[in-house]
């Protein structure tokens, strides 16, 4: 799989010093996932920043060194994690899953975030009309399956967009198969539509 639209050198840079909120840096990280591009910058991010760490001054470092050296000899190395191979979207922690209309369901990412901001999967078949909606921040959205199309172009599995507030746009589900997409969206949503009231009021993501 080879993504074509991938977060900007910006977001990356954030995103590799783990500065974004968790469920942006989780909708950067599913799309990095599927992208060995983005794979590569982020590393090259994460090794710029640790060489900018390695240029700090070293004055602290000398007298912090036998405490630290002490403090592993007593320490057994960690097993290395298994990795989990599922498909992201069997790993997320999900809320319960809430149909908003034939074929369109939501579900919350029970991830932290700020009070105004919202993390979660939406699902759309294909001939159903997406959930209208504007914002008043940054939207992150990362595709995980199916594919959508909007005025910008076509957005398959891994693709990544952002959009920035008040964007009103309409994507529309391409293919024959349900269009799910990871969001992340910052600030009140100001839903359009009964559609995207339901999605977002009634639904509660
Ligand atoms: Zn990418």
């Amino acid at each position: 799989m080879n993504p074509r639209h991938h977060p900007s050198a910006d977001v990356l840079a954030a995103y590799a010093a783990g500065t974004l909120e968790p469920g942006f840096g989780l909708v950067v990280g599913a799309h990095v996932e599927q992208c060995a591009v983005c794979r590569a910058s982020t590393a090259a991010f994460e090794a710029a920043s640790g060489e900018a760490l390695s240029a700090l001054p070293q004055a602290d470092v000398a007298a912090d060194a036998l405490t630290r050296v002490m403090s592993r000899l007593d320490v057994a190395p960690a097993p290395a994690p298994a990795i989990d191979k599922r498909p992201l979207m069997e790993r997320l922690p999900l809320g319960k899953r809430k149909w908003i209309a034939p074929g369109v369901w939501v579900a919350a990412v029970q991830t932290p975030h700020a009070q105004d901001n919202r993390v979660y999967l939406l699902s759309v078949a294909p001939g159903m009309p997406t959930a209208r909606h504007e914002h008043t921040g940054a939207e992150f959205c990362t595709v995980l399956k199916g594919a959508f199309r909007d005025e910008s172009g076509l957005y398959a599995a891994g693709d990544f967009a952002a959009t920035d507030e008040d964007v009103d746009h309409l994507p529309v589900v391409e293919g024959d198969e349900d269009c799910i997409c990871l969001f992340a969206t910052e600030g009140r949503l100001k839903p359009k539509g009964l559609l995207g009231r339901l999605a977002f009021a009634y639904a509660d993501v």
